[in-house]
């Protein structure tokens, strides 16, 4: 069974940010890219917060600069997904969807998070074209413009406030009639005169030439009274969840009631020695490119100070 000092598993920017550490520190990394090489981010069009691109850059062009950064310090980069972890003791073993089985002194979990979609074709039609599931990503393209939101929850809500900072109008689309969303988060998406909640609606699909231009929205469906109209809108978020990527660890690691991967205080440690966990699969709160990339950065360190005390 092949050997492995620093195994890390995700290539989104925890993964690679990992990766980049690793290698500069002779740890000999090998990353699996997983489900979605170059993870969320090449989904996403233009990134414009990402520190050291004045101008913005492509998510897929930004990935594609860190999987470069991360193999110029000789990370082996190899194709498959991980099925099964057995973290019962070290070295640790990881069987991937291409039939082998690794073993590794260190393991860093950097798989991720998808966000949830509701399943429309529409969504697939559109997107990177008006359909987006990050506010903070995409929100600065909606400058004065119409947009909706779909979602009840604390995520929802934030992203609904954060979108009214920048678009004109924000439709808050809520299939209950009420919002599920923490006390305070309700009263800020309540009291901003630009957002309007439509409770009581579920999005059936979307319209328009080049782009989003509007939504086929249905209100209280299945009842007497259901109704169907258009509402004309530029984009339309999702915010009904985010699924973390840790199914396989679940059985060693401690989750939180959604799936995240919940480690130690500020640290990317799982509380299994040698076995971190960075970026989205450990993160419910920030979400973002940079974060996830200080936290695999985090947790190359961890990993190469480990590997030093145990001498491996
Ligand atoms: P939640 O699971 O809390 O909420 C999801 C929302 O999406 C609910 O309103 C749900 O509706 C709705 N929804 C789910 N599926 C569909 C669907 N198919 N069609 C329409 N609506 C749908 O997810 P969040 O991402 O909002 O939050 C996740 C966790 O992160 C929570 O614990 C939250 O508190 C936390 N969080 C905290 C923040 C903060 O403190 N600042 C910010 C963001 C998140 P329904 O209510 O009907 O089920």
């Amino acid at each position: 069974m092949e050997h492995i000092r620093c195994l890390i598993i995700g290539s989104g920017p925890a993964g690679y940010t990992a990766a980049i550490y690793a290698g500069r520190a002779n740890l000999n990394p090998v990353l699996y890219e997983g489900i979605q090489p170059g993870g969320q981010l090449t989904i996403t069009t233009e990134v414009e917060n990402f520190p050291g691109y004045p101008e913005g850059v492509a998510g897929p062009d930004l990935m594609e600069d860190l999987r470069k950064q991360a193999e110029r310090f000789g990370t082996v980069i190899r194709g498959a997904i991980a099925v099964k972890a057995d973290l019962s003791e070290s070295p640790y073993k990881i069987t991937f969807d291409d039939d082998t089985t690794v073993e590794a002194d260190t393991v860093v979990i950097a798989t991720g998070a998808t966000a949830k979609y509701l399943g429309l074709e529409d969504e697939k039609k559109y997107a990177g074209m008006g359909v987006s599931a990050c506010a903070t990503c995409d929100g600065f393209f909606y400058r004065k413009k119409t947009v909706a939101v779909v979602g009840g929850g604390d995520t929802a809500c934030e992203e609904a406030t954060y979108l009214a900072g920048l678009a004109s109008k924000v439709y808050l689309i809520v299939r209950k009639p009420f919002l599920r969303a923490s006390k305070i988060m309700q009263e800020r998406v309540m009291e901003n005169p630009k957002i309007e909640v439509l409770f009581e609606h579920n999005a059936e699909g979307l319209f328009g030439e080049n782009g989003v231009e509007g939504v086929h929205l249905v209100k209280r469906r299945g009842e007497a009274d259901e109704q169907h109209y258009d509402l004309p809108v530029d984009g339309f978020f999702l915010a009904i969840g985010h699924k973390p990527n840790s199914d396989i660890f679940k059985p060693w690691v401690k989750t939180d009631e959604t799936g995240y991967i919940v480690t130690e205080g500020d640290s990317p440690r799982t509380g299994i020695p040698g076995v971190f966990a960075a970026g989205d699969v450990a993160d419910p709160h920030y979400r973002q490119a940079i974060t996830a990339a200080a936290s695999g950065c985090k947790a190359a360190i961890e990993a190469e100070r480990y590997l030093a005390e145990k001498r491996l």
